[in-house]
């Protein structure tokens, strides 16, 4: 370890999406001290509880720290060899449709780039999708459909300068804790209000100056009946719509089906005429409005139109773009954005661009690739079904947990054991999908060993910087698909030494015939040299060169649709993808708990954090407690048509009858029952892919 102790590294936390920076300071015995970093704009020295026990989690407990090739210790030389032998033989025998690869907003930008360019690039195969499929592709979905582009409009500067602030399917309480406390100060300094939008009363739910608890799945009839209302009010800004959009009159007659009034509003959304009249108003009579949304409309068969329909709201006021207006997506992982942006979704390529001919053979001169992917590829639910089908023959899983997090997750588990070959890139020793059997473990560097950027919910890019030494034979993840590759007869496109060469590449090809016609143009930094790029400050792009960095898009239109023009989308009627019956009467619900992160691999370590929610539990209603006989601390079986587990009962009043809350952390390696992911069913949403997790009919029984 270095023996030099003097300034602290700044680094970026590796939990949410907002992107706090962190100063780190390592002990010198493989400890290290955390501290927010005062200077970074995402949270200017506040850390949330997961982020300040950082320092719990470092240890090397439980880390892969060499390769393992059918089930032995092996050299790096051997399993490389082996990777790249294995997909060679697929790639020969089934062609390059049969390999995919499936990664993480864990990952680092670095590590997504080369990743993508190997697979759609030089194995010519487009089955690239990650978990953030799971996360926010819907919100994707809703930009790019909306905008032209998958492009946040505005910045955590609106959180502080807005007058209201609605939240929609969101705890941002315990999801993005640092952003929440920063809407708490603006309500504390300048008197803004809170919406707070969701079928359950969480911790969010508890600060909202108006909670709406929405019936599940109709906050598009919401917003649809919010349109109707400001049309009806003479609240638009017409000269926005004129100058800046079109398709407005299609999307106001579809909310008119959708909700043509104020009593067919409340009826859809199962809330109080007089409570929905006053959110009408507040966002009426508000001009600084910003509309935050989170997974609870992402993670919905029908969260591209969720998200659609509240962006309908925004751009039909103008209010988007300017100080304190816009909607808001919070991204849930640390870097969805970053993979994002260099083709880490199925249907997306490098530096956002798409599967459209003209993208494609830029993309291919660029890499001069070898055999370049033509066509969108599959969505990781539909990617495991293509596993399960034997479609699918070879998987590369990077830095995710697809046993524990997928929906449907025990089909997934049968489905992998299907593959003639799977590749896990991890740095736990046994998470649920490395103990499945990986033909080869690849151990990789984990935060605090690794350089990289991250880029956050507001188009924020930071250095995440190394301050401890690679453990063992860990070695970045980059550094790990570059040695494949190269194995694969690819040294040429894969050259690089450090992750500062893959960003200055990654930059260059976002601004590689660009001229303004993309939102992500990273220009102003193709030229980093490695100095520059170990002092690289927090920048939001797009940074085109010569220009400056972009706060806030949109306000004077400027959108990336052909014609430069928004598009006010039509919502479809809002409805669930499946329905309740005898059997299975309860909508299940699924969330986070304030102290943990994904499937605990860091969070876990601490006990600190573990003392928070010490064991997997489902939240029920009081009503239907006493109904069922069910007390606080018993267990009970919570089923679905697909699985079952076990967990104990919580009594919760801000749990709505009829409904059931489960959080998604806990797996095999963790607890010897709790998976959710066996229990939620994969009904995905036709535009984005994403699966539904937010409303599965269950059963609760006492065990
Ligand atoms: Fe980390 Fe998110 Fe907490 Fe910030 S809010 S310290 S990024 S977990």
């Amino acid at each position: 370890y270095p023996t030099d102790l003097g300034a602290p590294v700044r680094t970026t936390c590796p939990y949410c999406g907002v992107g706090c920076g962190v100063l780190a300071r390592p002990d010198g015995t493989g400890g290290v001290s955390i501290q927010g970093d005062p200077d970074h704009p995402a949270n200017f020295g506040r850390l949330c509880s997961k982020g300040s026990a950082l320092g719990e989690t470092v240890g090397l407990d439980g880390r892969l720290l060499h390769p393992v090739l059918q089930g032995r210790r092996a050299s790096w030389d051997e399993a490389l060899g082996a990777a790249a032998s294995g997909l060679q033989d697929v790639l020969d025998r089934h062609g390059p449709d049969a390999v995919a690869f499936y990664l993480s907003g864990q990952l680092l930008t670095e590590d997504y780039y080369v990743a993508n360019k190997l697979i759609k690039g030089f194995i010519g195969s487009p089955h690239v999708d990650t978990n953030s499929r799971l996360c926010m592709s819907s919100s994707v979905a809703g930009h790019k459909r909306a905008f032209g582009s998958d492009t946040v409009p505005g910045c955590y500067e609106d959180l502080d300068e807005a007058d209201l602030l609605i939240l929609v399917g969101s705890n941002a309480a315990w999801c993005h804790p640092i952003l929440f406390r920063r809407m708490l100060d603006n309500r504390t300094r300048r008197g803004a209000k809170i919406i707070v939008v969701d079928p359950r009363r969480s911790a969010t739910g508890d600060e909202a100056d108006l909670f709406l608890p929405v019936t599940p799945g109709m906050d598009t009839a919401l917003f649809c009946g919010l349109l109707v209302h400001l049309v009806e009010t003479d609240a638009l800004d017409r000269a926005y719509l004129d100058a800046h959009t079109s398709d407005f009159e299609a999307a106001l007659s579809r909310s008119r089906a959708i909700a043509p009034d104020l009593a067919t509003t409340a009826r859809l959304t199962g809330l109080p005429k007089s409570d929905v009249a006053s959110f009408f108003t507040l966002f009426r009579n508000t001009g600084r409005v910003v509309t935050c949304y989170s997974q609870g409309v992402n993670q919905s068969a029908q969260g591209t139109d969720k998200v659609g329909a509240i962006i309908n709201c925004h751009l039909a006021t103008g209010r988007i773009g300017r100080p304190g207006m816009g909607p808001f997506s919070l991204t849930g992982q640390p870097n969805a954005m970053g993979g994002r942006e260099v083709g880490g979704l199925a249907n997306m390529l490098a530096a956002h661009m798409g599967f459209a001919p003209p993208d494609i053979d830029r993309v291919r001169r660029f890499w001069d690739a070898s055999r370049m992917a033509e066509t969108e590829g599959l969505k990781a639910v539909a990617l495991f079904d293509a596993i399960d089908t034997g479609r699918i023959k070879a998987l590369w899983v990077m830095a995710t947990n697809p046993l524990v997090s997928m929906p449907d997750a025990d089909r997934v588990a049968r489905a992998l054991a299907k593959l003639e070959l799977l590749i896990v890139s991890d740095n736990v020793a046994s998470s649920d999908t490395v103990a499945r059997g990986a033909d080869i473990l690849f151990p990789a560097a984990a935060w605090g060993e690794k350089d990289g950027t991250v880029t956050n919910s507001e188009r924020r890019i930071s250095r995440q910087r190394a301050f401890l030494p690679l453990p063992g034979e860990a070695r970045p993840d980059w550094w790990i698909v570059s040695e494949v590759a190269r194995e694969m007869g690819f040294a040429a496109a894969f050259p690089y030494r450090s992750a500062a060469e893959i960003f200055r590449e990654h930059a260059a090809l976002t601004a590689f015939e660009n001229e303004g016609a993309r939102d992500l143009d990273l220009g102003a930094l193709v030229a980093l040299d490695q100095d520059g790029y170990d002092a690289l400050a927090p920048v939001q792009w797009p940074v085109p060169a010569g220009g400056a960095e972009a706060r806030r898009l949109f306000a004077e239109g400027g959108f990336f649709t052909l014609d430069g023009r928004a598009r006010l989308v039509p919502p479809e009627p809002p409805k669930l993808a499946a329905s309740l019956c005898d059997t299975y009467p309860f909508w299940l619900n699924t969330g986070r708990v304030r102290d943990h992160w994904h499937t605990m691999t860091r969070t876990g370590k601490s006990p600190r954090l573990g003392s928070h929610r010490p064991v997997p539990f489902v939240e029920v209603n009081p009503a239907d407690a006493a109904r069922l006989g069910l007390s606080a601390g018993d267990l009970a079986r919570v089923s679905t048509t697909s699985g079952s587990t076990v967990l104990e009962v919580e009594i919760h009043s801000g749990q709505a009858p009829g409904s059931l809350f489960v959080p998604i952390h806990w797996s095999r390696d963790t607890s010897s029952d709790g998976r959710i992911g066996p229990l939620v069913h994969g009904f995905v949403d036709p535009h984005s892919g994403q699966p539904e997790t937010k409303a599965t009919p269950a059963a609760i029984a006492p065990e």
